[in-house]
């Protein structure tokens, strides 16, 4: 019944899902929105949908299927037929997937701190800090030996906990008496526990790490422990000032004033 009433109202001459009208009520503006998204669930298929395009024996000697009609089929059904029941059923799983996704992150953008340490997090946390491994693979250089220790290669892990230089700052922060911040192995996980326990301390020496660390392998500037760890610690004042956020401390620092 809706069918007719949209089709008699918005498309007397036929139902096309490709034509736009601009100064559309609310109710066509909602049909164009469904439309654009469930187009993303069709696909093409070729011929009937039950042969191989690789290794079945096409018609005469053409290569492949190009004899063979292509057509389009429908994602959300096994079938490959669209119908209204799995186009909405297509749409709440894929709305839910995009949520997910996004609600993810959301720890990390509503930290109270500069964006550069928000966009900082985030990439930690998807692997793109461009440390010499990932410039390796990126083929941005030949080495992806750690610049600082010249004895292993440079992953996140090593670039910001277990270089030996990177090592004697967190001691001094008072992390050689944390287990799991040594153990664990999930990049995430280990961004997650530290944010979670030990707040902005956590994040502005992860910070200065990496900067102090690029200053060294580009401008080939040295900035000492005790340095590094009193920018981050003038950064952590900062912070508390213009954004409230307390600061946290591990149980043994010995912060150096
Ligand atoms: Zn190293």
């Amino acid at each position: 019944m809706w069918v007719k009433v949209l089709c008699g109202k918005y498309a007397p001459g036929g139902f096309d899902l490709y034509k736009h009208k601009v100064d559309g009520s609310s109710v066509w503006r909602a049909v164009l929105q469904a439309k654009t998204m469930l187009l993303e669930g069709f696909s093409l298929k070729v011929g009937s949908g039950d042969v191989s395009f690789f290794f079945d024996r096409w018609m005469s000697n053409e290569p492949l299927c190009r004899k063979v009609p292509d057509g389009i089929t429908w994602q959300g059904d096994v079938s490959g037929v669209y119908s209204a029941k799995s186009g909405y059923g297509w749409l709440i799983n894929r709305e839910n997937a995009d949520l997910q996704d996004d609600s993810s992150w959301l720890w990390i953008w509503k930290l109270k701190l500069p964006f550069k340490l928000n966009y900082f997090l985030w990439l930690v946390c998807h692997s793109a800090l461009p440390t010499n491994a990932l410039r390796v693979q990126r083929r941005c250089t030949n080495s992806d030996i750690c610049g600082r220790c010249g004895v292993v290669s440079e992953c996140i892990f090593h670039c910001l906990r277990d270089c030996c230089k990177v090592r004697a700052v967190w001691k001094v922060v008072g992390m050689d008496s944390i287990p799991w911040f040594w153990n664990e192995h999930n990049l995430v996980q280990w961004l997650k526990n530290g944010v979670d326990n030990f707040g902005i301390t956590f994040i502005t020496v992860l910070w200065w790490i990496w900067r102090a660390r690029c200053a060294e392998c580009i401008a080939n500037e040295n900035i000492e422990m005790m340095e590094i760890l009193r920018l981050a610690r003038l950064m952590q004042e900062d912070i508390h000032r213009v954004f409230g956020v307390s600061i946290v401390t591990p149980k043994e620092v010995r912060w150096v004033s």
